[in-house]
């Protein structure tokens, strides 16, 4: 007896165990009855490019990709969406009925979605020069706010900024909407202090929005500077589940189902 298999989808990474993208997007395609099965694809790096290529002959409409995968899914695609390739990284793939593979960086999009507000006219500092930093510069941008880059290595800041045509900041500075871009802080055993005076915030007054990109299940210390401005705090995985779901939304062409992604992300 065969049985049907539904459609495909998953998230290449190297490792990968620790993603919370099955979760969130399993919840999400059971939340609207669709009948697609979401998984973990560990693909180390050599095999990235022959290993996705298969992947539409085994029944998958789209992937997710994480470290270290982001360039080389931007490199193998023949189709990129203007995140893409102003970012030139991707995070999404989706295969497409023609043999195509497009290319989207959907977190540049969700850290949008993720805002309480437009930021036309803010000015916006993203800390942070690194994969994450030039997906959010460029975001921000495209929203029309004013941005400046700051890095812990000044180099890659100047370099990002003059590639972007955003300013670079030399250390950090007052802001209206400030991006934590750097992993300061995935370690929860970093002093609150250590993790300021590392990011150059020691005695910089919060400002009214703050954005740490960080994944954690407590509190971050870029949280608890913002939190205790009374600055209105968005977590790294908000973030996550604005990205997952406009690679969703890519898929299937539905609506997302944000709550219930927010759930499995947070469980
Ligand atoms: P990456 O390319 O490795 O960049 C790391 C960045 O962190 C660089 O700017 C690096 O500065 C900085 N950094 C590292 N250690 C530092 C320290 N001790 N002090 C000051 N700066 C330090 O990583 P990425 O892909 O951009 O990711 C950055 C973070 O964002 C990670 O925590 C990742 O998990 C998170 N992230 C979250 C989402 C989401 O949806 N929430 C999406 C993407 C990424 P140097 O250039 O000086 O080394």
């Amino acid at each position: 007896m065969r049985t049907t298999v539904g459609p495909l989808a998953g998230v290449a990474g190297w490792p990968v165990a620790h993603s919370r993208s099955p979760a969130m997007q399993q919840a999400a395609f059971d939340a609207l009855g669709l009948p697609w099965r979401y998984g973990f694809l560990p693909i180390p790096p050599e095999l990235f490019t022959e290993t996705v290529r298969a992947l539409p002959a085994s029944g998958y409409r789209g992937i997710n990709v994480t470290i270290p995968h982001k360039l080389a899914a931007h490199e193998l695609a023949d189709e990129h969406s203007d995140a893409a390739a102003a970012i030139g990284a991707a995070n999404t793939l989706t295969f497409i009925d023609t043999g195509a593979v497009a290319a989207d960086n959907t977190d540049a999009g969700g850290l949008i979605d993720s805002l309480p507000g437009p930021v036309e006219g803010l000015r916006a500092l993203v800390l942070g020069a690194g994969g994450a930093g030039r997906a959010a510069a460029w975001a921000l941008r495209e929203e029309a706010a004013e941005v400046s880059v700051w890095n812990r290595t000044p180099e890659r800041a100047r370099a990002l900024a003059e590639d972007l045509r955003v300013r670079h900041a030399a250390r950090p500075r007052d802001c209206d909407v400030l991006v934590n871009s750097t992993s300061v802080g995935l370690d929860p055993r970093l002093q609150e202090s250590d993790a300021l005076a590392a990011l150059g915030l020691e005695g910089v007054a919060a400002p009214a929005v703050v954005v740490d990109l960080v994944y954690a299940s407590g509190e971050t210390p870029v949280q608890s500077w913002g939190l205790r401005a009374g600055a209105e705090v968005v977590d790294g995985l908000e973030v996550l589940v604005r990205q997952g779901a406009r690679s969703f939304r890519l898929w299937t062409g539905e609506e997302p189902p944000l709550e219930a992604m927010r759930r499995a992300a947070r469980a």
